[in-house]
């Protein structure tokens, strides 16, 4: 009786825009009431895992793999969180990017305080840079968010579809819609991302059901950046079950790896620039220099700045080539526009970027919105050649790439060599099968190169290490392809 009292009261406020604090506090009983207070919980099922910013083209849905078996524990108190996933691909083969893998893949994502970490295996691997996302994941389900929005006095206003209560953790603002029955159904944040700035971080929260006096949503979908990363039908919950994480000592004492830039010479006036996850090659021209590819943020983007500077210190990067619109190869580019550099990429990727980076960047303002300035791009649709004072770069678009649609590759007719991206990595010896997809990539991008008679002795991709044509000849061959029929 209290309770239905209670929601009248927030339904009457509702007529006002923003509620009093001391109803605010009172909708947050009420819906605690309605909900369950559970101290941990613990949720399974299936579903969906999209991978942000690995589109196939520009501005579509992140491509998505099936979760074949999901288990989530918090625990509330401690700040504890224990995620674990089995995904496999999809067949037939799906389109766009992220990591391609063979079979089954799982996942142990951890979190405990301060200290994120990831334990598929034995050996638990630090992942500081996850820390600050999954702690907030833990205010965005239903009980973490009433748990959160209580402790930081959260204020209230009415929006539609209930009352949205907000507070702020840290830098980060929260906010959750609780509905006239007193349920949480949807709770919101904003994530730093290098590509789309302040980037809305929005899960729903639907099909309610009462599991031994807890109430949990049987659906649950999480957006960010637009479109979802994570889709789950939930099948078993329970609550007070116990999590104590201990927060192994390599991950406690794990500082976050510097920025590392390697430079091999391939060939005169040729670097190829590597030292982490991601690869770029430096070209020099007679009076400047052109960079290929800018990868995942800022840092990076200073690091092989840097490091072009130590090699040719006379020179100006003039011209910046992005090979596709993937957020891990393009986050460095605004970087680059910084400096003053012209940006040459596919046609299809302007219009996304110019969209893209008008997003506020208020969370991490990185040196371009420190500094603003008009970009200037070069666009193509299928081939462009850079040529002058004897140095060419030949850029085509790869046809019928799975990858990305507007997927580019870079080919220097005198060094034959060619910088390619996801489309072949060369792998590290006894390493897994990355599998059906990943093959059809190589295969593909074989096959446009036989098309097109580009003559091929050195690949120098931007994953890995540089190897001779043969090892793409190697991978691309049937044969090797014996656990694709996985
Ligand atoms: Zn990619």
């Amino acid at each position: 009786m209290l309770r239905k009292l209670s929601f009248a009261l927030a339904l009457f406020l509702g007529f006002c825009h923003s509620v009093k604090a001391q109803d605010a506090k009172n909708i947050l009983q009420s819906a605690t009431k309605s909900m369950g207070a559970p101290k941990s919980i613990q949720y399974s099922g299936t579903g969906h895992l999209g991978s942000l910013g690995q589109a196939y083209s520009p501005g579509s849905t992140w491509p998505e793999n099936n979760i074949t078996a999901y288990t989530r524990t918090i625990d509330y108190s401690s700040l504890s969180s224990k995620e674990e996933l089995t995904q496999v691909e999809p067949s037939p083969i799906r389109r766009g990017g992220a990591a391609p893998f063979a079979g089954e893949q799982k996942q142990v994502n951890l979190v405990s305080g301060q200290y994120a970490w990831n334990q598929p295996g034995a050996a638990p691997q630090p992942a500081s840079a996850a820390a600050e996302e999954r702690q907030i994941q833990i205010w965005l389900t239903p009980h973490g968010f009433l748990k959160a929005a209580m402790e930081n006095n959260a204020t209230a206003k009415k929006g539609s579809g209930g009352t949205v209560m907000s507070f702020m953790d840290g830098r980060l603002k929260v906010n959750g819609t609780i509905d006239n029955q007193g349920l949480i159904t949807r709770t919101e944040t904003w994530l730093p991302n290098p590509v789309l700035g302040d980037m809305l971080v929005e899960t729903t929260y639907s099909g309610y059901k009462d599991f031994n006096g807890v109430k949990f949503p049987t659906m649950i979908v999480q957006k960010q950046g637009g479109y979802p990363v994570l889709d789950l039908a939930v099948t078993d919950v329970r609550a007070n079950v116990d999590l104590a994480l201990t927060v192994p000592d390599a991950v406690r004492s794990a500082k976050a790896p510097p920025v590392t830039v390697t430079s091999q010479k391939i060939a005169d006036g040729v670097w190829f620039l590597a030292g982490g996850t991601h690869n770029s090659v430096l070209v020099e021209y007679p009076n400047y220099l052109v960079m290929i590819e800018s990868p995942l943020n800022d840092a990076r983007a200073m690091g092989i700045m840097a490091e072009a500077k130590k090699l040719v210190p006379d020179k100006p990067i003039k011209y910046l080539i992005n090979t596709h619109n993937h957020f891990d190869h393009a986050g460095g580019i605004r970087a680059f526009v910084a400096q003053g550099a012209t940006i040459i990429t596919q046609e299809m990727n302007k219009p996304f970027y110019e969209r893209a980076w008008k997003a506020p960047r208020t969370l991490d303002a990185d040196r371009l919105a420190q500094n603003p300035k008009k970009t200037t791009f070069i666009t193509f649709k299928d081939k462009y050649f850079l040529t002058d004072g004897g140095r060419s770069l030949e850029m085509y678009r790869i046809d019928g790439d799975n990858h990305n649609a507007g997927m580019v590759m870079v080919y220097l007719p005198k060094e034959k060599i060619l910088v390619e991206a996801d489309d072949f990595t060369p792998a590290a010896p006894n390493a897994p099968s990355t599998g059906p997809r990943a093959h059809a990539g190589t295969v593909n991008l074989y096959e446009d190169l036989q098309r097109m008679k580009l003559d091929v002795v050195t690949i120098a991709p931007l994953h890995g290490f540089v190897v001779p044509f043969s090892e793409m000849q190697k991978a691309a061959t049937p044969q090797v392809s014996s656990l694709s029929q996985n």
